[in-house]
């Protein structure tokens, strides 16, 4: 089983049981809900890139 990283709350989920995913400059990304796929979709940048 792969665990994976929703990158906008940081939450470790398994990757089977994303809720979505989204591809950002060649990566792959997981999320736990919609709501968190919605706004990577909208600011990808912000949800990667921001610290
Ligand atoms: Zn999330």
């Amino acid at each position: 089983m792969a665990s994976v990283t929703d990158p906008v709350c940081g939450m470790t989920i398994e990757q089977s049981a994303a809720a979505g995913s989204a591809t950002h400059e060649g990566v792959i990304y997981y999320f736990c809900s919609p709501a968190c796929q919605e706004r990577f979709e909208a600011e990808p940048d912000t949800c990667v890139g921001g610290r």
